[in-house]
């Protein structure tokens, strides 16, 4: 797979103990769908207000799928001060280089604010080892649409 960006190959890395395809340009990594939607599945937990603040709207990019060339679409959560960009065709999400960190991050937070007693890299990595319910793109496209 290329990057969708500089259009080198994608090496594999291990991130946050997760194997993801990285850049080793521009340090961008591609998630499979599957990887992100159960930490998406969590990052929607926190309560009917949280989830008010999804921002309804995605911008295609020049940017391709590195699976199907498409143009990702790029979106943002408000509340997260987080962009992401997604294959339409739902292949997966390409996150900037150290976005998964802002993630964890974030997720460190809600830990604290929740005060859950989980270390939180276990939590991602059993988030990630989770089988796939519904689909961050499926809820994003019923906003959409
Ligand atoms: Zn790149
Ligand atoms: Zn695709």
């Amino acid at each position: 797979m290329k990057c969708p960006r500089c259009n080198v190959d994608l090496v594999s890395t291990v991130r946050h103990r997760i194997t993801v395809q990285a850049c080793p340009a521009c340090k961008g990594m591609w998630f499979e769908r599957q990887e992100l939607d159960e930490l998406e599945n969590e990052a929607f937990d926190f309560g009917e207000h949280a989830k008010g603040t999804l921002v309804p709207s995605a911008t295609p990019t020049s940017w391709k799928c590195p699976q199907c060339a498409a143009a990702l679409q790029r979106f943002a959560y408000r509340f997260y001060d987080l962009e992401m960009a997604f294959c339409e065709n739902q292949h997966g999400y390409w996150l900037e280089h150290d976005e998964d960190t802002r993630v964890l991050e974030l997720m460190r937070q809600e830990e604290k604010d929740m005060q859950r007693k989980l270390r939180v890299e276990d939590r991602w990595a059993a988030t990630l080892r989770r089988m796939r319910s519904g689909s961050l793109l499926e809820r994003l496209r019923e906003r959409l649409h």
